[in-house]
């Protein structure tokens, strides 16, 4: 069942509303500051994320991304918060963090960057993730394949469980609103789970979920976000919450992406709402009659999930 755009209708008459996460794995203040001056130039408001640590180890694949203990980037940060973009976290660290190292993390984007994580993403394989692995799921034929052909982590993630060394979701359920579980190949994220951001009591320490359409670097983002899908997002009426990680090869010495560029030119001169993560989530949660997922819906959600997942892997 699909909202028909009249339901759905957005604040200043937009048709529709795009917006981005971006998760902040190996970012640099030189590999995003052309994506964010451009997005601004441009009009768009979007979620950055940030790790508030530096990586402890020298092994990480993330070890090289900038992080709020760089002062040149940090001060970025601030001026992108200033430009109205959202700044929230992707946890404290690129690797796992314990949870005297969060609420450090807590502390340091308060005090340096003056917000809580209204909107939080788990990243990769952080033990700290909540409901992470298996624990995103509740078919049981999909978590026995995802134990079985997936993550060899599954069950490592401890965010939500009290008493392990990683727990915070009690800090998570006073600070995040939002925090993002499953996402797919569709744009208009309304068309797989028109119910976004949805309550969802099996996993009650986040207050609400929401799902997004994955673009992993530029050149899916450009798959993704191509001339077609924008007037399709457009004539439903839809809803795009894009997933990515700018600072996976957006941007080359200095220069964006040409493509990516032209996209997000074409895509800005639309009567599109042009807002963060958590003021379009505000925004569509104020207009649910009904905030729990239904069965079917979630059932639904999660085979598309695994299908996407399948694709992806045979493209
Ligand atoms: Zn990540």
């Amino acid at each position: 069942v699909h909202r028909s755009a009249d339901e759905t209708a957005f604040p200043n008459g937009a048709r529709f509303a795009f917006t981005v996460v971006d998760d902040t794995d190996v970012a640099t203040l030189d590999n995003v500051r052309p994506v964010y001056d451009l997005l601004t130039d441009l009009g768009l408001r979007t979620t950055k994320t940030v790790w508030t640590h530096r990586c402890p180890d020298p092994h990480s694949s993330y070890r090289d991304s900038d992080t709020l203990e760089d002062d040149a980037y940090r001060a970025y940060i601030l001026e992108l918060k200033a430009r109205g973009f959202e700044i929230t976290w992707h946890g404290p660290s690129m690797e796992s963090s314990t949870r005297a190292e969060i609420e450090e993390g807590l502390r340091r984007l308060r005090d340096w960057i003056g917000v809580a994580p209204r909107v939080h993403v788990n990243h990769a394989h952080n033990r700290d993730n909540l409901y992470w692995g298996v624990d995103r799921l509740d078919q049981p034929f999909l978590r026995w394949l995802y134990r079985k052909a997936g993550d060899r982590n599954v069950s490592r993630y401890e965010g939500h469980r009290e008493g392990t060394p990683h727990y915070w979701g009690d800090l998570a359920s006073e600070v995040v609103e939002y925090s993002r579980n499953l996402t797919f190949t569709d744009l208009n994220i309304l068309r797989v789970n028109p119910t976004t951001p949805y309550k969802d009591p099996r996993r009650p320490l986040v207050k609400w979920w929401f799902s997004a359409a994955d673009a992993d670097n530029a050149a899916a983002f450009n798959t993704l976000v191509n001339e077609d899908a924008q007037d399709a997002l457009e004539a439903d009426g839809g809803v795009a919450i894009v997933a990515t990680h700018f600072g996976k090869g957006f941007a080359n010495a200095g220069r964006l992406n040409s493509r990516t560029a032209a996209l997000l030119a074409r895509l800005a001169a639309k009567r599109g709402w042009f807002v963060p993560v958590s003021t379009l989530l505000d925004h569509l949660r104020s207009r649910h009659e009904r905030p729990t997922l239904a069965a079917t819906e979630w059932r639904r959600m999660q085979w598309r999930w695994a299908w996407d997942l399948v694709q992806a892997r045979f493209r």
